[in-house]
């Protein structure tokens, strides 16, 4: 049973009461009607249909922990996964309690949520358990080739997987601060393109296929400061073609 009254209250805290209401009730509008609302932006609440619709639940990794080793260690993604990504799925059920939202998609909650400053926490946390999710399926034990669509659109723009990859770290290398570098397609090209902490590229029309984590704790046990190290060593060995093919597919 939703309970408006104590939601406001809660969620209060982290906005001004009259900018919160406005924004709670174009949320409370959309989660039950699926649309934004009178006077709502239409571009901050429509779900790309390829996006599917993430529950609020921790997924299991796809792989064992130590099946990416030596390239990252088995502590590296104990600590990633059962820690961080577990806390970003734990803060957003205490922020949603109670809530409109509290059963909606991560994907609804990262579209009706960004951009909008007195929901930052909000759009910070569901924004970052969906870059994981979408993280840990990027990456592959064992290596895999892009399908002739991808491999011919990889080639169209990038000449080759190799020039793609070394433009992938090196624009993921130079993510300045918390962050992620991207595969995506954007208005039907193939793009190499990086977002600062929790941002995630759909939000500005850009359909991700592929990710990876430049934030310190997905490397810093296993290579300090030489970010650039992890980003050449999983790129080249670990990221999961057929991942990124099937997204390809979807669109
Ligand atoms: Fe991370």
């Amino acid at each position: 049973m939703l309970n408006p009254l104590i939601s406001r209250r809660r969620l209060m805290a982290a906005g001004s009461m009259a900018s919160f209401s406005v924004l709670f009730s174009k949320l409370a509008y959309g989660a039950a009607t699926g649309d934004a609302g009178p006077g709502a932006s239409t571009a901050t609440s429509v779900v790309p249909a390829f996006l599917g619709s993430s529950p609020q639940t921790l997924p299991p990794l796809p792989w064992a922990d130590n099946a990416l080793e030596p390239t990252i260690s088995a502590r590296t993604i104990g600590i990633h996964y059962g820690k961080h990504h577990r806390a970003y799925f734990d803060n957003l059920h205490k922020l949603l309690a109670g809530t409109p939202l509290e059963q909606a998609s991560l994907e609804q909650i990262i579209m009706q949520s960004h951009d909008q400053p007195a929901l930052a926490d909000v759009f910070n946390n569901a924004a970052q358990a969906w870059n994981h999710n979408f993280y840990w399926n990027s990456l592959s034990p064992a290596p895999s080739a892009p399908s002739e669509k991808l491999q011919a659109a990889i080639t169209r723009k990038f000449g080759s997987v190799d020039a793609l990859a070394k433009a992938l770290v090196a624009t993921s290398a130079s993510q300045f601060g918390s962050g992620w570098g991207w595969l995506v397609l954007d208005r039907g090209e193939l793009a190499v393109v990086k977002t600062s902490n929790a941002e995630t590229p759909f939000t500005r029309e850009l359909v991700p296929l592929l990710t990876v984590d430049v934030w310190e704790h997905a490397y810093y046990l296993d290579y300090q400061n030489r970010r650039p190290d992890y980003l050449v060593a999983t790129v080249s060995r670990h990221l999961n073609w057929a991942f990124a093919s099937a997204n390809l597919d979807r669109v």
